[in-house]
């Protein structure tokens, strides 16, 4: 068996791997990357890209149907699901024509095929091993299911099997309000579907702050997308037409198809981790907060880690932050760990959820009730929002001295206004502070500005 030496191996070339590989050869270190399916992995394969195109295939639909609203005559005709996907595709292709390029362009050596720890810092795929100095575990996750519930792929599906559907599902029941389920309803509904979705908790999306939570339960009841909240799903039947649920409590649900979008699972089993030291709790590789894990050498970013035993943010652009962290500490570069409070978080639906810093709640349990207040800034006062003929807010949470501790947003693209929200929340911004500063006319972007100044307490387009 071939022993191959380099720098740095990275198993997993997913959103955390690639993003280390990349960071890492710019620092000039020698890279192998180690993939058995394709670099970019589930964001840009099975999870961000395609759904993202799916939910603007879904705008343009709702778009159409509702043109005579804005004095345009077109007409809805349907989806050509087949269409949709060619779209779908091309952007997906595209985007890994670049990557792969980018990957080569660094230097960086790609190895195709499964890889399993053999060695403390060794991969072995195949007949080949890859020893590196360091080593960093990337690989990712997988789309989990409830104890009882098989996962078919034609009746009862996972998100990877509801980014191919062939055709669009006359009814889909979907098991799980979180970011993933909201947002297949909220494609599907654009698309024609009848939707319900079955969440066990009180809201839908219920890492995000309530106010959050019941704007978008207000848009989805406006939009005919149905919900059960605060229910446990029980049992699935399979019928003629498709499926039935049984919710506790004796309920019974019919559908097409049932879409369960329960979470996702670490990918760790069976690639000898464990067998080579490496601390798992419940299948994540455990890290500190430099995102080392209890082996010398050995990193984890992404999906697959917890920090310390916390649940992790498992997004993309973690992924990639982690990756460069790693990449620096391993160069000896000066690093600051992640402030995952900090990190932007939205949910791609219609319409949209976004949010950085603490909720309400999580500020109170921080600073005590009477140490927070918060304002909400109603998008009825924005020009651009009523333009586009959408509804939400913005909520500020903040201390008492005006320190911005928390923006959340709800309303149609307003995922783009995360990122200012990110900068003031990161920077420790003052409300006096943001309420200086000056925003576009007309722009979704002045309700960011409009919310400071009412939270500077001088408010400009807001009723009493
Ligand atoms: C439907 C859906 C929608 C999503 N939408 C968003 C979004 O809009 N924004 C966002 O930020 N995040 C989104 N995510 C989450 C995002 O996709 C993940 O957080 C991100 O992909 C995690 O990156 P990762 O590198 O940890 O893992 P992955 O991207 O899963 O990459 C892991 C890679 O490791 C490879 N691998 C695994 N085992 C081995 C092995 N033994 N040998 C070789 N290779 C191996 C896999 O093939 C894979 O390519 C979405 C996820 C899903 C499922």
């Amino acid at each position: 068996m071939a022993d191959n030496l380099s720098d740095i191996v990275i198993l997993g070339g997913g959103s955390g791997g690639y993003a280390a590989a990349l960071r890492a050869a710019e620092l000039g270190k020698s890279v192998v990357l180690i993939e058995k399916d394709k670099v970019g992995g589930t964001c840009l394969h099975r999870g961000c890209i395609p759904t993202k195109a799916l939910l603007h295939a879904g705008e343009i639909a709702d778009s159409a149907r509702e043109s005579a609203n804005f004095g345009v005559n077109a007409t809805f005709e349907g989806i050509d699901m087949a269409g949709v996907h060619k779209y779908k595709d091309g952007v997906i292709s595209k985007n890994h024509k670049g990557l792969v390029g980018l990957i080569k362009s660094r230097g960086i050596t790609i190895v195709e095929g499964s890889g399993t720890l053999t060695g403390p810092r060794t991969v072995t795929v195949g007949d080949e091993s890859y020893t590196g100095t360091n080593l960093i575990l990337a690989t990712g996750s997988y789309s989990r299911t409830l104890p009882g519930l098989d996962v078919d792929g034609t009746r009862v599906i996972a998100s990877e099997h509801a980014l191919v559907l062939d055709h669009v599902p006359a009814s889909a029941i979907i098991l799980g309000g979180g970011v993933i389920g909201v947002e297949f309803a909220s494609a599907w509904k654009s698309f024609g579907s009848d939707v319900t979705i079955v969440e066990a908790l009180p809201h839908l999306v219920p890492a995000e702050d309530e106010a959050n939570s019941k704007l978008l339960e207000r848009a989805f009841r406006r939009r005919g997308i149905n919900y059960k909240l605060g229910v446990r799903f029980e049992k699935v039947e399979q019928t003629d037409s498709g499926v039935r649920v049984t919710l506790e409590g004796g309920e019974t649900l019919e559908a097409e198809l049932l879409l369960v979008a329960v979470g996702r699972g670490p990918s760790s089993a069976g690639l000898g981790y464990e067998e080579q030291g490496v601390t798992i709790e419940r299948g994540f590789v455990i890290t500190d907060e430099y995102l080392r894990t209890s082996v010398e050498g050995v990193y984890a970013v992404g999906d697959l880690i917890s920090i310390n035993g916390a649940p992790h943010l498992q997004l993309a652009h973690v992924g990639f932050a982690e990756g460069i962290q790693v990449a620096e500490h391993i160069a000896g570069l000066p690093v600051v760990p992640i402030d995952y409070a900090g990190v932007p978080r939205i949910t791609y639906s219609s319409p949209e959820v976004a949010s950085v810093g603490l909720s309400e709640v999580q500020a109170a349990e921080k600073f005590g009730a009477e140490g927070v207040k918060t304002v909400n800034y109603d998008l009825s006062g924005n020009g651009k929002s009523a333009i586009l003929n959408t509804k939400g807010a913005v909520k500020l949470v903040a201390a008492q001295d005006g320190t911005v501790l928390g923006v959340h947003i709800v309303g149609d693209r307003v995922g783009e206004l995360i990122a200012e929200a990110q900068l003031i929340y990161n920077w420790e911004a003052l409300a006096s502070e943001v309420a200086q500063l000056i925003h576009p006319h007309p722009t979704q972007s002045e309700a960011i500005g409009e919310a400071h100044l009412l939270l500077a307490g001088k408010p400009l387009h807001v009723h009493d």
